[in-house]
């Protein structure tokens, strides 16, 4: 279905938690977060039903994300009847790979396409710190994993912080280079822990392409499946490609495709925007399918041409990211 821009909207992505098993300093408070009672979140049965509702309105692609998804019991099983509806022909999964090495094969046969894992730095003291206590090595571990299980592409979303990993742009290149993974550097946004925060540790998408043009020569190759706001570029000789997601420097709302489910049952136009409406109440009163189709429609129908993250964005009250679903 196409919004009142013209815009055809395909892609779903669902916040299927907001807990998470890591504290990363950008996104969470280290005490962690409010939880949402377990009977306000949505249950397996309802996110499947309410994926088939959205996929008659031609939602195709799914992605599941938090918080971290994987610590939702049952993931599985939620793969797979996603996985097995008619509709979706492509379904992800972000994921900070902690846990993923324990359930790599099952996700796998349960028909998780291909994955994106949230890896900001290579140093091991340097990932403990930004992630308040992760450990690194299983989340290089899950990367390779998924690469031998044949999951692809995998991505890597680094979140450039000046000062903090900037000096290991070239290194992330590197890895690129040498493996068929696609590193995705993403600008840092003034949308989790505010505290963590200031303007001074953006780095811009044009700045991380310079640090890497000095050692490689990019360029516009074949398109990567999951082309979403990321820009991507090949390497002269290498196996995986760069990619740079500008949400700062050059918001990409022109070609989004995409609308976002909470964990609680809210559907939202936009990441940062704060308008939703509430499935999970409509759920709780009966609704039936076509009256949630009409909040699928609604939803699509006022989506905001772009974002004002710019201009206001970070006010305490807003929702965060790891409860809309990043
Ligand atoms: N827990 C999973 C993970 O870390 O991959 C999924 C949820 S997490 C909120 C999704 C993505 O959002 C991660 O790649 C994370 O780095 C990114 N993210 C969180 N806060 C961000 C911020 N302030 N600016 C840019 N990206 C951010
Ligand atoms: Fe958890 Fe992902 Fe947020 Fe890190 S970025 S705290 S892993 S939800």
């Amino acid at each position: 279905m196409r919004d009142s821009y013209g815009r055809e909207i395909n892609y779903l992505r669902v916040s299927i938690t907001d807990r998470c098993n890591l504290r990363c300093r950008y996104c969470m408070p280290e005490e962690g977060i409010k939880k949402i009672d377990h009977y306000d979140i949505l249950s397996l049965e309802e996110i499947a039903r309410l994926i088939k509702i959205a996929s008659s309105l031609g939602i195709r692609k799914v992605r599941l994300t938090g918080g971290e998804p994987l610590i939702r019991k049952n993931i599985v099983q939620m793969v797979s009847d996603i996985a097995g509806l008619s509709g979706i022909d492509d379904l992800a999964l972000t994921t900070n790979g902690i846990l993923f090495p324990d359930m790599a094969e099952e996700l796998k046969q349960a028909g998780l396409n291909r994955v994106n894992f949230s890896m900001d730095t290579m140093v091991g003291e340097k990932f403990k710190y930004i992630t308040r206590g992760g450990n690194l090595e299983k989340v290089s571990g899950a990367v390779f994993q998924a690469l031998e299980l044949g999951m692809e592409p995998v991505k890597i979303n680094t979140v450039v912080i000046k000062g903090f990993n900037d000096s290991e742009i070239l290194d992330f290149a590197a890895l690129a280079y040498k493996y068929p993974l696609h590193i995705r550097f993403i600008e840092f946004m003034p949308i989790g822990d505010l505290l963590f925060w200031n303007q001074e540790k953006l780095m811009s998408v044009d700045e991380i392409k310079k640090k890497i043009e000095q050692e490689y020569e990019l360029y516009e190759g074949s398109k990567i499946e999951g082309n979403g706001p990321a820009k991507y570029y090949h390497m002269q000789g290498g196996m995986g490609t760069i990619g740079f997601i500008s949400p700062m420097s050059n918001h990409f709302c022109g070609s989004c495709n995409r609308i976002r489910m909470t964990a609680d049952g809210s559907l939202r136009g936009c990441l940062y925007e704060n308008a939703e409406v509430n499935l999970k109440s409509a759920l709780l009163s009966g609704a039936s399918d076509q009256d949630l189709k009409n909040l699928f429609i609604k939803t699509i129908i006022n989506k905001a041409p772009r974002h004002q993250m710019n201009s206001g964005w970070g006010s305490e009250n807003e929702r965060k990211m790891y409860q809309i679903g990043g």
